[in-house]
């Protein structure tokens, strides 16, 4: 038996660029919470863009960020002391008219770790959760607890957009930022989910060759490269290949970047899609009205409905979706250089924060 923790042992961020050691109160648990022993929390774009200032944040400081978690129940319900799970980072009310409308992963009411949960956040040795939209992991088949943390966002982030886009055996897609901490999942998602063709575009042409054998048939490289000579390369393809590139592409944009979404634009043909997932902050150009002449359709993902997680955790666990070969594990106590490491870009693997508070 685990013994229960008096207090809760984190890492918070206490100013833009600062984090600091802090012990803090256990919440009092509430009817339908669990409190989960943290065993693994990954560093999301959005974490180290807010910590650094890049994303404009309200929420409150001192406060403790992380929202990529996986981990053990310790205390509530006893039936669920002991399971292991994946905590969505998009806890939904579910009596809204957002979550009645199917949209609960965009609730406003969302139970968010590290931004709408007061001061509670993945960066730490506990967390106290509603237990009903946990995953629950009932094997693991020897990947461990920690590294399931990734399917928490960056995995479920994909397939959310893949669903958004109805991804459908035989469809085209293309993905912009196939190489990045989302990117790598979204061409396995879209292979699983039956995708004909997976184009990944990147700069990196190294990673670019590690996406080959992760889902994508063929990968164009952006580096040094305009929107307009991105989409010449893309012709050649399509005609290598007795593809046509005008119309029906479901083009998924992660890198969050204005070179990448550039891209994305220019490739957008008739009736096709383009669905918006990458975080970032600057402005696009773009004449509205070609959407009219080419009925296409732009639309965003974020986050993932809790309800996806157990085909998720599936597609993983029988090795359709492969975590390991993209993650790196730190520990906790490494947090300052995991965000500087993060932050500076050029990571060949997401940084999972395994708690050493002990
Ligand atoms: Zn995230
Ligand atoms: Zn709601």
């Amino acid at each position: 038996m685990t013994k229960l923790p008096s207090k809760i042992e984190t890492w918070q961020m206490v100013a833009l660029g600062k984090m600091k050691r802090a012990t803090i109160d256990v919440p009092q648990l509430k009817t339908g919470e669990v409190l989960v022993e943290i065993a693994g929390c990954g560093i999301c774009y959005n974490d180290h863009a807010v910590f650094y200032g890049e994303i404009p944040t309200r929420a409150v400081m001192p406060r403790t960020l992380g929202h990529e978690i996986s981990g053990t129940i310790v205390d509530g319900d006893a039936k669920l002391v002991g399971q292991e799970v994946i905590i969505p980072p998009a806890m939904p009310c579910h009596n809204c008219p957002i979550c009645k409308a199917g949209r609960e992963n965009r609730c406003l009411s969302a139970k968010i770790p590290g931004y709408s949960m007061d001061i509670y956040g993945g960066n730490s040795s506990h967390i106290v959760v509603p237990s009903a939209d946990l995953c629950y992991i009932k094997e693991r088949k020897g990947i461990p607890l920690s590294h399931l943390a990734v399917v928490a966002d960056a995995v479920a982030s994909t397939y959310q957009a893949a669903k958004r886009a109805d991804v459908q055996p035989g469809d085209m897609v293309i993905i912009i930022g196939a190489t990045g901490g989302a990117g790598v999942y979204a061409t396995q998602v879209c292979a699983a989910m039956g995708a004909k063709e997976v184009i990944g575009i990147a700069r990196n042409e190294e990673r670019l060759q590690r996406a080959l054998k992760f889902g994508a048939t063929h990968v164009i490289s952006s580096q040094n490269k305009t929107a307009k000579e991105v989409l010449a390369e893309f012709y050649s393809y399509c005609m290598s290949k007795k593809l046509s590139p005008y119309y029906g592409w479901k083009i998924f944009e992660w890198s969050g970047t204005a070179a990448g979404q550039e891209i994305a634009l220019e490739l957008l043909p008739y009736i096709g899609k383009l669905v918006v997932a990458g975080c970032g902050t600057h402005k696009n150009e773009f004449s509205l009205s070609r959407l009219m002449t080419l009925e296409a359709d732009i639309i965003g993902s974020w986050a993932c409905r809790p309800k996806y997680y157990p085909e998720i955790l599936n597609m993983v666990l029988s090795g359709t979706i492969q975590i390991e070969p993209f993650i790196k594990t730190m520990p906790m106590s490494q947090i300052k250089k995991a965000y500087e490491d993060a932050h500076r870009g050029g990571l060949t693997q997401r940084i999972v924060l395994i708690p050493d508070f002990n």
